[in-house]
């Protein structure tokens, strides 16, 4: 079917009392972003509600990917515009729309008519019961049921009419741009896109932090993380990525530190780093995707010494209590899996210790890390001096 029309569909928002617009606006400037490159789209509040109208030839797939990937849409539905609202004029198109729409004609309705001209001939329930009523006549294979139809046959009469019935699901969340902005560690792993994902989900502009060990990390891994912020900026937006120039440090951890503790040193440097960035560019969070006991880094004791090194932030790892089959089937859905299993290096593997400590000390940590005093602290900061920045979008 030609749909020149979409109603979209939001939960959450509707809860924010005065607020409400600031939701509502964010979500619309994002579609209309998002849509521009696929044809002219109108976007617009109206009746309470949010409508996309079609004024140019579109790919409707291309459509439902886009408005699919904003989030806040909880449900998309496709609407029919019927301009000439006589009742006879409605009633055919209904039973037109049904017609095309469902090819298995045996199912059961329930028709749903709204009018706010209260001039109109038919009230609602004479609307309901008489198209209805059309509907029964032309396919014998349908029934209603008041109660739990399969099928809501939506009808609004206004200056135009609109029918609706299905609903494609949105990915929910509240629009990117209403809860501040956070700092992601984006290497070129699974998880860490999803972390990403999960928290712009919840309204988080996002930047991020990628460390890159040349030459023990090669172009291609560091245009990997690239990719991979293009695929996440698809939902988060517009994303700004600082790569850092992570061998130095690296190299100096290595030569200075015990073997069995460099990855929770190096981490702990990578966190501080992150940190820094993370305050200049006025966020309020940290993201990572680490999750309880997947590898030796990431057990609770791990975490706890790791987490120290960023004392002015709070680290949110939304991937925190996931399995790691259940974090892949979310990069499954956001389409950053392929991405992600591509066999590049990170910097934290290049450099692992054959025994790495499983349940590092904070206060033994910290001791070792006293013999970076003197070594470390230029090479940090021309590190931080040199980041490179690439916007994801
Ligand atoms: P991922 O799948 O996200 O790479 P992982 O399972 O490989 O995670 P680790 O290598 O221990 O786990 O990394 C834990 C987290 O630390 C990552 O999720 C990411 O947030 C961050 N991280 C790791 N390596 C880098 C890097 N080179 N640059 C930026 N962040 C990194
Ligand atoms: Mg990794």
């Amino acid at each position: 079917m030609d749909y020149k029309m979409f109603l979209i569909k939001y939960a959450e928002i509707g809860t924010k009392g005065k607020n409400r617009y600031v939701f509502e606006d964010a979500m619309c400037k994002r579609m209309r972003s998002r849509l521009k490159s696929l044809g002219e789209f109108d976007v617009r509040r109206e009746y309470g509600r949010i409508f996309v109208e079609t004024f140019s030839e579109y790919d409707y797939d291309d459509v439902m990917e886009v408005l699919g990937s904003v989030f806040g849409i909880v449900g998309i539905c496709p609407v029919v515009v019927v301009e000439d609202t006589s009742f006879n004029n409605i009633s055919e198109a209904v039973v037109d729309y049904i017609d095309k729409e469902y090819s298995d004609k045996n199912f059961t309705f329930k028709v749903h008519a709204r009018r706010n001209d209260k001039n109109y001939p038919k009230s609602s329930m004479e609307i309901n019961s008489d198209l209805g009523a059309a509907l029964l006549d032309k396919f014998s294979g349908l029934s209603v049921d008041v109660h739990n139809p399969d099928v809501m046959v939506n009808v609004e009469v206004r200056n135009v009419a609109y029918i609706y019935s299905k609903t494609i699901p949105g990915p929910g969340g509240l629009p990117v741009g209403t809860n501040g902005k956070g700092m992601v560690l984006l290497s070129g792993g699974i998880d860490s896109p999803v972390a990403a994902y999960m928290i712009a989900k919840r309204g988080v502009e996002l930047e991020a932090v990628y460390f890159h060990a040349p030459p023990y990390t090669s172009e291609r891994a560091k245009q990997k993380v690239v990719d991979l912020g293009k695929l996440v900026s698809k939902y988060a937006g517009v994303m700004k990525l600082h790569i850092i120039n992570f061998t130095d440090v690296q190299l100096a951890i290595y030569d200075n530190c015990p073997h069995d503790e460099l990855t929770i040193i190096m981490k702990r440097i990578m966190y501080k780093m992150a940190q820094e960035i993370a305050l200049k560019e006025d966020c309020q969070c940290i993201i990572t995707g680490e999750s309880i006991g997947q590898v030796s880094s990431q057990t609770t004791q791990s975490l706890m010494v790791i987490d120290q090194a960023a004392d002015k932030l709070p680290v949110f790892r939304p991937c925190i209590g996931m399995d790691k089959q259940e974090i892949i089937d979310i990069s499954e859905k956001i389409g950053t899996y392929e991405t992600s299993i591509l066999p590049y290096e990170d910097c934290c593997t290049t450099f692992v210790a054959k025994h790495p400590v499983t349940r590092p000390k904070l206060d033994v940590i910290e001791k070792s890390e006293e013999a970076l005093v003197g070594k470390i602290e230029e090479l940090y900061q021309k590190a931080m001096e040199t980041v490179e920045v690439v916007y994801c979008r």
